[in-house]
């Protein structure tokens, strides 16, 4: 049975992601193997501290394991320490660079973040997408030139399959140790520059690189109500790293197409209607076709031009989250540019009730008026 991985690390649910670090700190420095060596005991409870962090460290898989136990987050390695913990074979050099990364900061940051550089690059991609998008969500596939592992070499950068040969300083492991205080301390192998392995004939692909630049097409998920900056990370989708070490990750930044007649704040969407005189009047149902659908406003009587009506829910939706936003509508009264006769007069005896017979020129030399005025 497994230990519960709050209660390896000493710590509640409630804590923090500060204070799991904290408290990963302390015990890794407790049981680490070099402080411990030939202690079994340690080397267990080591490998145990580091499962229960690289869980509980990772938000998803802490939500995960929260919720669903043990299973549902034991199934092998992804996240920062890339199954490191489970490659633990008494030799401590995997852990050894875990360690090494994790604590680089308390020594002065003398080691060299060696994982980040063999690790293939993040890369950007700059995308806009239409308020309806934005608004209901959508997949959207885009092309990209990003590093692939080189298929004539496989990533070993090498001509003929039999050819890296282990580097002889670092015995392939890319790095040399050095010792400081208790600890022993990797750093990038001066001689293969970290790869391990030295070539002779380079693979005449690839150069040597063991990577090639391809064009790929992407599909991105794009959820219901990014906005104008949100950055969607996909994983493992960047530059292939080197030495079968893996990619880095893309990371879709979105922008907001704008769109006549809307706009957008936050969550909230803005437009504007123009209804009659006697609609403004007497009110009205309007339909206003924003995006989504036809979303009905009602505008109730006697309302004046360049009042804003507020419909509840109906903007974007918030990002991650089952509410929405609001739509303002701001209204406008339009004039008719032409009527008939039967308008005409009706217009003229409603005038005349409010005490307000046109007198303007124009007016009166419409053929209509002239007949009433004579
Ligand atoms: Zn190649
Ligand atoms: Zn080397």
């Amino acid at each position: 049975m497994k230990r519960d991985y709050y209660e390896v690390l000493g710590i509640s649910k409630s804590n923090s992601s500060d204070e799991i670090k904290s408290a990963y700190r302390k015990l890794a420095l407790k049981y680490h193997p070099d402080k411990n060596p030939g202690n079994k005991e340690a080397e267990e409870k080591f490998k145990e501290i580091n499962e229960a962090y690289e869980v509980l460290s990772d938000d998803q898989k802490r939500h995960q394991y929260d919720t669903f136990g043990h299973d549902s987050v034991n199934n092998g390695g992804s996240g920062p320490f890339q199954g490191g913990y489970t490659k633990y074979s008494g030799d401590f050099s995997n852990v050894g660079d875990i360690f090494g990364d994790f604590f680089g900061d308390i020594f002065g940051g003398k080691h060299s973040n060696e994982s980040s550089h063999k690790r293939g690059e993040d890369l950007r991609y700059d995308l806009e997408i239409s308020y309806l998008d934005a608004m209901n969500g959508a997949e959207v596939s885009i092309n990209i030139t990003r590093k692939d592992v080189c298929s004539i070499c496989h990533g070993t950068g090498s001509k003929d399959s039999s050819a890296p040969k282990q580097c002889t300083k670092c015995k392939g492991k890319g790095q040399v140790r050095y010792s400081q205080g208790f600890f022993s301390l990797n750093q990038e192998c001066p001689q293969c520059k970290g790869r391990g392995s030295v070539i002779d004939k380079p693979c005449y692909e690839c150069r040597g690189e063991g990577t090639i630049r391809n064009r790929k097409t992407v599909t991105v998920r794009i959820p219901a109500g990014v906005d104008e900056g949100t950055s969607l990370k996909i994983s493992g989708s960047g530059n292939a790293g080197s030495n079968g070490y893996p990619a880095g990750d893309l990371y879709v930044v979105i922008h907001m197409k704008q769109i006549a007649g809307f706009k957008r704040n936050g969550d909230d969407l803005y437009t504007e209607v123009s209804i009659s005189f006697p609609q403004a009047t007497m009110g009205v149902e309007y339909d206003v076709p924003i995006l989504r659908e036809h979303v009905k406003v009602r505008v109730p009587p006697s309302t004046q031009p360049g009042t804003v009506l507020r419909v509840r829910e109906q903007g974007f939706p918030k990002l991650g989250r089952k509410s929405r936003g609001d739509l303002y509508v701001k209204v406008n009264i339009s004039v008719p540019k032409s009527m008939n006769d039967v308008q005409k007069r009706a217009l003229f005896e409603y005038a005349k009730s409010m005490g307000e017979v046109p007198k303007s020129a124009q007016f009166q030399n419409d053929s209509f008026f002239k007949k009433i005025f004579k």
